[in-house]
């Protein structure tokens, strides 16, 4: 988990840091006032959301649609290849930036959190990584984003029920096809969970990752929540080539 500064030393340390070092705007690299955080008040405005939430048979719904049985889809923002708002994804993923993944996911699930078509969601559960990954990189970007998503809907966040048991390549260099059979049966149920969840009647899942661009991953996870009785809904902080 990405821990927080709750510790008043520590919290002071990073008052002086920001003294000598004032911390910048993640899409367009501007000094924040003291006011704002992550993002200016300029590129926070001009966020490109993509409304997903309020369209059942939306653009991200038909393309997973194609792929398994989905209940609601929508992600936050677009992700087009020129656009300065990839910087957010890059830092939550390669930047150690846990924190803005947090403060994402808060943004995405307020606005899930007032969609109808998510009205049934009764848990979250991020898409794992492969435990070794997850060590290298010290957290998963997707449980961050989770986490935040939960908090805003008020959901219990389920952490444990989804785990990856085969170690794949990353997704970001692969095409169509290959990315497909790259994480094809990589998910498994952990037992236990699964039975505790359904003994206490959550059956409508809300799957999260933090981008949507071919949907295999998303596919992948889904496969062993569907096989168990699970409905699933998904959502990701962007959706690329929108
Ligand atoms: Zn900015």
């Amino acid at each position: 988990m990405c821990k927080g500064f709750s510790n008043p030393f520590l919290s002071g340390i990073l008052g002086l840091r920001e003294l000598f070092f004032p911390r910048r705007c993640v899409v367009c690299g501007r000094f924040l006032s003291i006011e704002e955080q992550d993002l200016c008040a300029d590129c926070l405005s001009g966020i490109p959301l993509t409304y997903q939430w309020e369209i059942g048979q939306n653009a991200a719904f038909e393309r997973l649609a194609r792929r398994f049985e989905v209940e609601g889809v929508a992600a936050l923002l677009f992700f087009g290849s020129e656009s300065d708002y990839r910087k957010i994804l890059y830092a939550i993923k390669y930047s150690g930036r846990c924190q803005l993944g947090y403060r994402m996911g808060r943004l995405l699930g307020t606005q899930l959190a007032g969609s109808r078509m998510f009205s049934r969601c009764q848990a979250v559960v991020p898409v794992p990584l492969h435990p070794l990954r997850r060590w290298k990189r010290g957290y998963n970007q997707a449980e961050e984003i989770a986490r935040g998503v939960a908090s805003a809907m008020d959901l219990p966040l389920e952490t444990t029920l989804l785990q990856r048991c085969r170690y794949t390549r990353t997704q970001t260099r692969l095409r169509g096809d290959a990315k497909t059979k790259n994480v094809q049966g990589a998910f498994q149920l952990q037992p236990v969970s699964t039975a505790r969840l359904q003994k206490a009647g959550i059956r409508h899942l809300l799957l999260i990752d933090d981008v949507l661009t071919t949907g295999s991953t998303l596919a992948a996870s889904a496969d062993p929540l569907l096989q168990a009785g699970f409905r699933v809904n998904c959502a990701t902080l962007a959706f690329a080539g929108g």
